[in-house]
């Protein structure tokens, strides 16, 4: 194609895009609930000594027109109904299956199409496997970590059997992903918690732009505070991931959720609500 019929055939495949704008839908979903007996783990700057608090667990469905992505997959089904370990200093359980909650929306699953993964720890991934129709979207650099020996902390390979067996389809994300190529969903590389850790932009005809912060922060403060769990793989990526999602936040004028943090579930309608 010459240069100028590559502009003309540009212009009018964004003229045709800018016709139909395509319909976006968000829900939340319980996907369960940590309770964490030593928040202090969470923060290596001391401010959360001798706190106690319990960390929600979010999945999220996205509608863009006829398809449905998940993102994240929540604790895994064993803790359903789990009775809280009381000498753990992190205790799960699970209230709800994540299929249980869609046939509330009269979403089938194999109508999920796109499993996208925040990162690779076991309280996002623990449903996984209940979707494997769907295309795994996780970060290239987590995907890894399932063949890293030893495992790191929270990676446990079994929950992504049948993409890391080779029977599923998996798209390795490197640097952002607009997904649908409309701008109305992306994902953006945040990493720091986990080296291929990754948050989701959404922009919401109605509801205008929300951000889901995968664990950049765990719970609101951290913003503040600069307080970063031990754990994470990179302090200074976690940092400058946070620095990154409250820039987008204030340019965007973007809803921003704390996946974990019980008082942002009320930023989004309650289930089975959706945001439009
Ligand atoms: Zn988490």
């Amino acid at each position: 194609m010459s240069p100028l019929a590559t502009i003309l055939f540009s212009t009018a495949a964004l003229m045709t895009s800018a016709a139909h704008s395509a319909e976006v839908e968000l829900w939340r979903l319980d996907c369960g609930e940590i309770e964490v007996r030593d928040l202090s783990l969470f923060s290596d700057t001391y401010n959360h000594v001798g706190e106690k608090r319990t960390l929600t667990d979010s999945c999220y469905v996205i509608r863009h027109d006829q398809d449905y992505m998940l993102w994240d997959a929540g604790l895994p089904a064993g803790l359903l109904g789990a009775t809280l370990d009381p000498s753990a200093v992190l205790a799960p359980t699970l209230a709800k299956d994540i299929l249980t909650q869609l046939a509330q929306i009269d979403v089938k699953p194999e109508q999920i199409s796109r499993l996208g993964i925040s990162h690779n720890h076991f309280d996002h991934v623990g449903q996984a496997a209940t979707f494997p129709q769907a295309t795994l979207m996780i970060g290239a650099a987590d995907l890894a970590q399932f063949k890293a020996d030893p495992l790191p902390f929270a990676v446990n390979p079994a929950l992504l059997k049948p993409w890391l067996a080779g029977g599923s389809k998996v798209d390795a994300i490197s640097g952002d992903r607009d997904i649908f190529g409309d701008g109305t969903v992306t994902i953006l590389s945040t990493p720091g918690h986990t080296p291929g850790e990754t948050s989701l932009l959404i922009r919401l005809a109605k509801t205008g732009p929300v951000l889901l912060s995968g664990d950049v922060a765990h719970f609101e403060e951290q913003f503040e505070s600069r307080g970063v769990p031990g754990f994470n793989f990179d302090r200074a990526e976690t940092l400058a991931s946070m620095e990154r999602l409250m820039g987008i936040a204030k340019a965007l004028g973007a809803t921003l959720i704390v996946q974990h943090d019980t008082r942002d579930i009320a930023k989004l309608p309650a289930f089975p609500k959706s945001a439009r």
